[in-house]
């Protein structure tokens, strides 16, 4: 089944087995070639916390945030807003950013991730650690690139996972290079319609 444009539904991160993060997003396109779902500056979001519920900072070892028990709290996706371009299939997501603002086109940023999975409160997926940003102009660098290390030195990937990730990231810096879709495409103008709200978090939310 797919979704309808304006539906509001989740889009979910999956940690071995377990829920770790929730978007609620809004469906701007949903076809048989890509999706493309917006998550809107301000929405409420569930987000992995550490155990006594503090917030899972970036200057926090990547290791001790590995071993901590997976515990997920209420957060807010604050400043920009991101539309979410992922084709069927593949293990990346182009995500476009701009401030909330004044709707200022900010760049591009490379999610890398399993490839999207139907589910009936939207989709889910799982984080593949690396990232890469884009700026507006196309040039791009590696983001997280520490943590993708560290996230193999802890056994979160294996050898063949890491080389399957980064021939992946690989195909994406292809497309960023030859400013393929949807760099530089119509997309980079796209708005939400004005009547949209914050969508929700819905009932069921933390259902494997
Ligand atoms: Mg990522």
């Amino acid at each position: 089944m797919r979704w309808a444009k304006r539906d509001s539904i989740v889009l979910r991160n999956r940690r071995g087995g377990r829920i770790s993060y929730v978007f609620p997003v809004r469906v701007v396109e949903d076809g048989p070639d890509f999706s493309a779902l917006h998550l809107a500056a301000g929405t409420t979001v569930k987000q992995r916390v550490m155990p006594d519920g503090s917030p899972f900072t970036h200057d926090i070892p990547y290791a001790e945030k590995h071993e901590a028990p997976l515990r997920v709290g209420d957060g807010t996706w604050r400043e920009n807003s991101v539309l979410m371009l992922t084709r069927t299939g593949e293990a990346h997501s182009f995500w476009a950013f701009w401030r909330d603002e004044d709707w200022k086109f900010l760049g591009w940023y490379v999610n890398l991730q399993a490839p999207l999975e139907r589910t009936p409160l939207g989709f889910d997926s799982s984080d593949h650690v690396l990232d890469i940003t884009v700026e507006p102009d196309g040039s791009w660098e590696w983001k997280d690139e520490d943590e993708f290390e560290d996230a193999q030195s802890v056994g979160r990937f294996t050898k063949d996972e890491a080389n399957e990730i980064l021939a992946e990231a690989e195909r994406a810096t292809s497309k960023i290079r030859n400013r393929e879709w949807p760099l530089g495409s119509e997309w980079e103008k796209w708005t939400p319609e004005p009547e949209w709200t914050l969508p929700k978090i819905p009932e069921g939310w933390d259902r494997p």
